[in-house]
């Protein structure tokens, strides 16, 4: 089927096009051309390419954790309906056999889910994101700590058996079994992430060498400065925003990473390195409610300005953001570029994943496309070619 949309604006990374028409055949972009909108059609203030989240729990109500198809199709239909149109399902830190099982869920759910991403139904699932269970006691956050565990024979042959879907896994960069471990993920082409870890300077540097590509959440629960026997030691986070290449994942939720913060990560890193991911929990599109408590894994868990805390408020247990909350307000109120916007919520995703058909709006790319009203308002979700039907 052919579709022609008109725009004033088709925004991507490195440039935008100016009233233009956007041709599409299919699920596929065939024809990108520069002139006026004819009078009888409706021109769009911009068109962008579909955001991509690379961390992300849930929604809606459900989570990747909850281990059933219903709550799989939930939450892919949660992600499309607010412009996310591929994603990678993270799971929290648990038992290995319950991960199990959501691997196993997880392979019985992307070939449905493919069908549906075509015929845009939902976001498409891309893979999985393991965080944990081979974290830090000393920075686990929201993460149970009953299941943190050092990375042994049995994680090395679940992630073999299921690495066809696994795509990236976060892990502690400060054991010998860790270092063990980064060379088994490079080998599978698994993305290699460092988060809710404990390593230091002279650790996380050898790590970056070997392959470490992502810091997972930076400055949420991120080994930072410390003093080791005595001596002082930089960590994770700031090694990673020394180093070039290293990208950093940033939930851009003005309560995670807030406004300093961001200026702070951006004096330090170019936009070729920066990840913008929701990190978001089932809350996330629910009404806000601090008396009504909600599981995240085994842990309870209150939503109360804006954000998920542990129910007792030491800490946050996740957010409630989308991927389109942080791309307008990294816009409206961070003052970023719309094309660097782009680049940190689409672009750069579909580089790390080695997902070539997604990220802009070029013939021959998927046509993943999100129109906006000036105030950058979605007006229309397209997910292969197919307008989303909001109900
Ligand atoms: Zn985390
Ligand atoms: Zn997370």
């Amino acid at each position: 089927m052919n579709k022609k949309y008109y725009v004033e604006n088709l925004v991507n990374h490195n440039h935008t096009l100016t009233n233009c028409s956007i041709d599409i055949h299919d699920d596929e972009i065939v024809e990108v051309k520069e002139g006026k909108c004819p009078k009888d059609n409706f021109c769009y203030s911009y068109a962008i390419p579909g955001f991509i989240d690379i961390h992300t729990h849930g929604g809606n109500g459900y989570e990747l954790m909850d281990n059933n198809m219903e709550a799989l199709y939930s939450i892919s239909e949660f992600y499309l309906k607010n412009g996310t149109t591929s994603f990678l399902t993270s799971t929290v830190t648990d038992f290995l056999p319950k991960i199990e099982k959501v691997l196993s869920t997880v392979s019985l759910f992307i070939p449905i889910n493919k069908k549906l991403a075509k015929e845009g139904k939902q976001a498409e699932c891309i893979g999985v994101h393991l965080e944990g269970p081979w974290l830090s006691h000393k920075n686990l956050g929201a993460q149970n700590p009953k299941c943190c565990i050092v990375p042994k024979e049995s994680s090395l042959n679940l992630i073999e058996k299921y690495q066809e879907i696994i795509k990236m896994v976060t892990f502690s960069y400060h054991t010998s079994e860790s270092e063990k471990f980064l060379q088994f993920l490079v080998e599978r082409e698994i993305i290699p992430a460092c988060g809710h870890d404990e390593a230091i300077d002279e650790q996380i540097v050898l790590g970056f060498e070997k392959g470490i590509q992502v810091i997972t959440h930076i400055y949420c629960v991120t080994s930072g400065f410390q003093r080791k026997g005595g001596l002082k030691h930089l960590g994770t986070l700031e090694m990673a925003l020394m180093n070039d290449g290293v990208k950093v994942e940033v939930i851009a939720d003005g309560k995670h990473i807030t406004k300093y913060f961001w200026s702070f990560i951006k004096h330090n890193k170019s936009f070729d390195d920066i990840l913008i991911i929701s990190d978001s929990m089932r809350c996330a599109g629910l009404p806000e409610d601090p008396n009504k408590i909600y599981k995240l894994g085994d842990m309870d868990v209150i939503i109360d300005n804006g954000v998920a805390w542990l129910n007792d408020k030491s800490t946050f247990a996740g957010s409630v953001a989308t991927m389109y909350t942080n791309f307008k307000r990294l816009i409206k109120e961070w003052g970023v570029g719309i094309n660097d916007a782009v680049k940190i919520c689409s672009y750069n995703q579909s580089k790390l994943l080695k997902c070539g058909n997604l990220g802009e709006i070029k013939p021959g790319k998927t046509a993943d496309i999100l129109l906006l009203d000036k105030e950058l308002n979605i007006q229309k979700i397209i997910k292969s070619g197919v307008e989303f039907e909001f109900i």
